[in-house]
């Protein structure tokens, strides 16, 4: 018997037709399929942290196992008020537990946000994956705003004020994600106060995605809810500092003034995820508790971030690759395009191409900036420096490091693999 046809007809979505698996989750996937065939694969193209979950959380996980039943659509009410409670001392931002949604990754809510609230988005590029894709996805305009590598590609408040002033009563959300996926930089406050004027001009709706802000590499995030608190929705959730990505528990804090959109939002959670897993939630509890031990974490967290992000970024910029000063999170930005020329001559002619033969020949995987809203011809992507055993580090820093800075010999112990991968990718382009 031949193959039996398909009985149904092919009738895709408009919207739908044409997108890719999420690049992300795709690098991660081919990765990893690679690694299992054999093959010595450094893996810098997808972005999770390296970090195990901290104790406390985990121990509380397991004491809610038996957690089974639904829970409200909005979350459990106890989170919601610790994590209300957190952002109280940490951004000094008065919070009712009313006004935060969770959701099963702050992923999930932006696509939610999207779908409700009828408006153009406003992103800069380059901008994480997975923004654009959502927008297109419900059928919304998308604005990519354009940036300059000399101001590490982040927005200004110029740009914001000269897209908005084409058309100022239109509805648009502007998405600024800091410290940002994939560059590794962050906003001063006054760059942050001024963004905040023009989105109060324009009454835009400003979505912080802070998801990275516990991982700013000196602590001293700034949620620019603090100068925009009637129009902040702010993001965040366990993936990141908390190492929990595949936990999927993300957030939003809204202000009172936008609880009809949180409203919105929690209709269409509930006829469509109903809730977020109950253990889950349980033990996130105990991650937004105040708890000496997630403080310490976190700072040593931070520490391993700041010295390894700063460590393979001079060897990049010693080769003539430049990147911005990673500030937080766990990304670099770098610019090949000191080797166009040599690569040109050897078939590489843009970023996926590029991304492609490292991966090929040397093992060493990287996104390629095109899949973050740059232009396809332009030699950036994305690195990733998560690509070590993130316990292990942690052991090590309290053992050896606990009173003494952080050297060569850390490196060597702790992440060899990745910074021979900065010297494998130094060799392939220079010869
Ligand atoms: N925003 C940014 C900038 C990210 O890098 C990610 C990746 N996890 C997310 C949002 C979504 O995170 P999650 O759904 O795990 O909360
Ligand atoms: N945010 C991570 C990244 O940028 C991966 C998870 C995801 O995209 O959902 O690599």
């Amino acid at each position: 018997m031949g193959q039996r046809k398909n009985s149904v007809r092919v009738d895709l979505n408009l919207n739908i037709r044409g997108l890719k698996k999420s690049a992300t989750l795709a690098i991660n996937e081919k990765s990893r399929a690679l690694q299992q065939a054999g093959k010595k694969i450094y893996r810098l193209g997808f972005g999770q942290s390296p970090f195990p979950v901290p104790e406390p959380v985990v121990q509380a996980l397991r004491e809610n196992a038996h957690q089974k039943d639904y829970l409200a659509v909005k979350g459990l009410l106890p989170l919601r008020e610790a994590i209300a409670e957190t952002y109280k001392r940490r951004q000094q931002l008065s919070v009712d537990p009313e006004d935060v949604l969770i959701g099963p990754g702050s992923k999930e809510l932006l696509f939610l946000l999207q779908l409700v609230y009828y408006g153009d988005l406003v992103i800069p590029t380059p901008s994480w994956v997975s923004y654009a894709p959502q927008a297109l996805i419900v059928g919304r305009r998308v604005n990519w705003v354009k940036t300059h590598q000399e101001n590490d590609w982040r927005l200004t408040p110029e740009e914001i004020a000269a897209l908005c002033e084409q058309d100022p009563e239109r509805p648009r959300i502007v998405i600024l994600n800091y410290p940002s996926n994939p560059t590794g930089a962050t906003y001063t406050v006054e760059r942050l106060k001024k963004i905040a004027e023009v989105a109060r001009k324009y009454k835009l709706i400003l979505l912080a995605d802070e998801i990275y802000g516990e991982l700013h590499h000196s602590g001293q995030h700034v949620s620019i809810a603090r100068f925009y608190p009637e129009g902040t929705i702010v993001s965040s959730g366990l993936s990141k500092w908390c190492g929990a990505g595949g936990w999927r528990l993300g957030f939003f804090v809204f202000p009172e003034s936008l609880r009809w959109l949180l409203d919105a939002m929690a209709v269409v959670a509930s006829e469509t995820f109903t809730s977020t897993s109950a253990p889950i939630q349980y033990a996130a509890v105990a991650a937004f508790q105040q708890n000496p031990m997630l403080e310490d974490y976190l700072s040593k967290s931070r520490r391993i971030l700041k010295f390894i992000g700063k460590a393979i970024h001079s060897q990049l910029e010693a080769f003539d690759v430049k990147a911005p000063k990673p500030q937080g999170g766990f990304y670099l930005f770098p610019n090949f395009e000191a080797y166009r020329e040599k690569l040109s001559q050897r078939g590489i002619h843009d970023a996926s191409q590029l991304c492609d033969r490292m991966l090929d020949e040397i093992g060493v995987a990287l996104l390629p900036s095109y899949d973050f809203g740059r232009p396809s011809t332009e030699l950036t992507a994305r690195l990733s420096y998560v690509d070590f055993d993130g316990a292990r580090a942690l052991e090590v820093l309290d053992k050896e490091y606990a009173d003494k800075e952080l050297d060569q010999r850390f490196l060597d112990l702790c992440c060899s693999d990745m910074m021979n991968a900065t010297m494998l990718m130094r060799d392939w382009l220079t010869n």
